[in-house]
């Protein structure tokens, strides 16, 4: 068990590593942060911030000596540094875990093995035939490249066979996966801690909307049937269990119109749709991480409040600076901004949540609030 006044190593310095490093000094630990770009959003807390390339395995490992536990809050480090690290410290969660989720191609693989749910799916590699895999799958589906995507990006949908020769000007020379298009109820997503002794918890089930492929809003609880709940819970805690997760993972999933609940991505860290759980529940997605990698016991993920959460993106900055005092004038919101200071479009610069009585009352006023911030 590393007690508090330890060193958490964070690889990554973005608001996931911001948010992990304000939740681990506030139980007393020291943060130590890995990112290539100076004054990210995680060094303006962190005890300490090293910038250097992933790549770099001196500055990587003189940074691993000084730690006594490694996270990552990114997952697109590459993976083979990451195997130095664990001889030097302890790496949580293993590298085979980032490893095996950072790759579409592998995660899918990987659910299918292991018999979890998840959308048709074929494999084509960088020099594999792109029109063949489209075929075995069928249209409508969606080509994604197998490494560093998220957000929708690397990312095109087929509708017809007219689309064919786009895809192949596009993806030329990239490993891909081809995925059947899922026309999904709803998505909703778990984050889900497992401890070095095994004992697992996952939050409350969020409802995502997603605007340009970018999470929009997170509604919890989630407005879906008690058994697709039940299923939405069930499908994280066997896969944290089968992957041997140490820490926190986010599972994002579609939920078909039969009631279906399909796999879609796995992410080794915390994540986007598990941010209400600062503000609404017991113990946060970030706290849990903290304890989940330094062996202390789980917090309770009781929801105090129906809550949703919508992100602000650097879309609210087109007309100037977004009217924050209408938002805090509000006793229902709680205003979290990542401190970064380039608000481009499409970049997460913060959020907020709102609390009410239901949810569906909540994210009314979310709607309400986030039109009036731009
Ligand atoms: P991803 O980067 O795989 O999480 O995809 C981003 C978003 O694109 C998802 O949250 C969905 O809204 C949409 N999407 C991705 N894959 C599919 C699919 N196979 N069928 C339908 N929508 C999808």
């Amino acid at each position: 068990m590393l007690l508090p006044g330890k060193t958490i190593g964070v690889l990554g310095g973005g608001q996931l590593g911001r948010m992990l490093a304000q939740a681990a000094t506030r139980l007393g630990y020291r943060v130590h942060v890995y990112e290539p770009q100076a004054h990210c959003p995680a060094g303006a807390i962190a005890h300490q911030e090293v910038n250097a390339p992933y790549e770099d395995l001196a500055a990587l490992t003189a940074f691993a000596r000084e730690c006594d536990v490694v996270t990552y809050e990114f997952e697109n480090v590459p993976a083979a540094p990451l195997q130095a690290i664990e001889s030097l410290t302890q790496l949580r969660p293993h590298w085979r875990v980032l490893e095996t989720t950072q790759n579409r191609s592998r995660e899918k693989r990987w659910l299918r093995d292991n018999k979890f749910p998840h959308a048709r799916f074929a494999e084509v590699t960088a020099d594999g035939d792109l029109a063949a895999g489209i075929r075995e799958v069928g249209v409508p589906c969606v080509v994604k490249t197998a490494d560093f995507g998220y957000d929708g990006k690397g990312q095109l949908k087929i509708l017809t066979e007219a689309d064919l020769p786009a895809a192949l000007a596009r993806f030329a020379g990239q490993a891909v996966v081809v995925e059947q298009f899922v026309d999904f109820a709803c998505e909703v997503s778990a984050v889900v801690a497992r401890s070095a002794s095994a004992a697992v918890r996952v939050f409350p089930i969020s409802e995502n909307i997603h605007t340009h492929h970018i999470l929009d809003f997170c509604i919890v609880p989630a407005r879906v049937p008690a058994e697709v709940l039940a299923l939405a819970e069930k499908l994280p805690r066997l896969i944290a269990e089968k992957i041997d997760l140490v820490g926190v993972m986010g599972v994002e999933m579609f939920v078909t119109r039969t009631g279906e609940v399909l796999v879609n991505e796995l992410a080794p860290r915390t994540h986007n749709s598990g941010h209400y759980t600062i503000d609404a529940c017991m113990t946060s997605q970030f706290e849990q991480q903290v304890r989940a990698i330094c062996g202390l016991p789980l917090g309770a993920v009781t929801l105090l409040s129906p809550v949703v959460m919508v992100n602000i993106l650097g879309d609210a900055w087109a007309k100037g600076e977004p009217k924050w005092e209408a938002l805090l004038a509000q006793p229902n919101v709680r205003l979290h901004l990542y401190g970064k200071a380039e608000p481009r479009p499409g970049r997460k610069m913060g959020h907020f949540t709102v609390t009410a009585r239901d949810a569906d009352m909540a994210f009314e006023l979310a709607q309400k609030y986030q039109a009036r911030l731009g």
